[in-house]
């Protein structure tokens, strides 16, 4: 029998990645190669503000595409806040971009491109990058969590993203672990989210020291740093958080059968040693057939990739 050599074909994405600091930029290859980036501070002003900023992106990125003669399959962008996939729409947005709620960016871009656009959560798009590039490559059950400010979720199956109805499945961070916990934003109390955000981190910091007649103007940074440092408070707080975190993973194992599970976001940059506690607790907890063989790992991605995954959208839907 003679092998036939299949030719690769190299496909070009635009990718944006809209955070409530910074807009990523980027052309990237299906190879997940980066060919260009470009990154800018996310404008103040609101909606229309940004929208022609977007606009002057991918009109830089294409234009630079056409005198490369790289060809371009899409546009695709993942942004904070909920997202309706079909549509291409921000249902609710993030409180971090000012008139985020409602604007429909693909309708906005198609007035100046032809290409087509894709549009999703910024953890849903992580999701995507980690298991084409990234900690859970080669795996088709995979669940990640950003633990940033607030918590974002993406759920895979059969490698591809639970979404419910219109997209907005998957805000895990969300998900209550205690009835009677901390009032959430979102309505409920006790969120994944009042445990191991690090805005709730920081919260819980502060309530603590505050009790002691201590200065309360902690971040969540500081937080980590005292708890290097074995300061009681941080071992109290860390311990808090990695008790929910652990509870909310268990719960999502219980859920979804998943083969592992990826913990990415600024809370979690470089700190391994949160995924180790967090494996030593689960070990004890929960019904052991589903839970014994999870892998829990560290993003390899995280903050630099948001565009590389919004950019694959456009390859991965075609
Ligand atoms: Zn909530």
């Amino acid at each position: 029998m003679i092998k036939r050599m299949v030719e690769f074909q190299m496909i070009y994405g635009i990718g944006i990645d809209i955070g409530g600091t910074k807009i990523a930029a980027g052309i990237v290859s299906n190879t997940g190669k980066v060919i260009f980036d470009k990154k800018v501070p996310t404008p103040k002003m609101g909606r229309s503000e940004i929208l022609a900023l977007l606009k002057s992106l991918i009109l830089e990125l294409e234009e630079w595409a056409e005198r490369n003669a790289l060809p371009l399959s899409g546009i695709g962008i993942g942004t904070a806040g909920q997202v309706n996939f079909y549509e291409g729409k921000v249902i609710s947005g993030t409180s971090n971009i000012k008139d985020w709620n409602g604007v429909n960016l693909r309708e906005d871009i198609a007035t100046y491109s032809t290409l087509p656009v894709y549009v999703d959560n910024d953890v849903n798009v992580l999701a995507l990058a980690e298991s084409t590039f990234g900690a859970a490559k080669g795996y088709e059950e995979v669940i990640c969590l950003a633990l940033g400010t607030g918590i974002g979720g993406g759920i895979l199956t059969n490698g591809k993203l639970l979404r419910g109805v219109w997209g907005g499945g998957a805000e895990l961070g969300h998900m209550s672990i205690d009835l009677n916990g901390d009032p959430c934003n979102c309505g409920l109390h006790g969120c994944l989210e009042t445990y191991a955000s690090g805005t709730w981190i920081a919260k819980h910091m502060q309530m603590l020291r505050k009790e002691k007649g201590l200065s309360n103007h902690v971040t969540s940074r500081d937080v980590f740093e005292l708890y290097e440092k074995n300061d009681p408070l941080a071992t109290q707080v860390i311990q808090h958080m990695v008790h929910g975190l652990s509870y909310g993973i268990v719960n999502l194992i219980h859920l979804f059968n998943p083969q592992v599970i990826i913990l990415g976001g600024g809370v979690m940059s470089e700190r391994q040693w949160i995924v180790e506690m967090v494996h030593k607790k689960i070990s004890t907890m929960g019904m052991k057939s589903l839970v014994e063989n999870v892998e829990i790992k560290l993003s390899e991605l995280n903050h630099h990739s948001g565009f590389i995954g919004a950019a694959l959208q456009t390859w991965l839907y075609k």
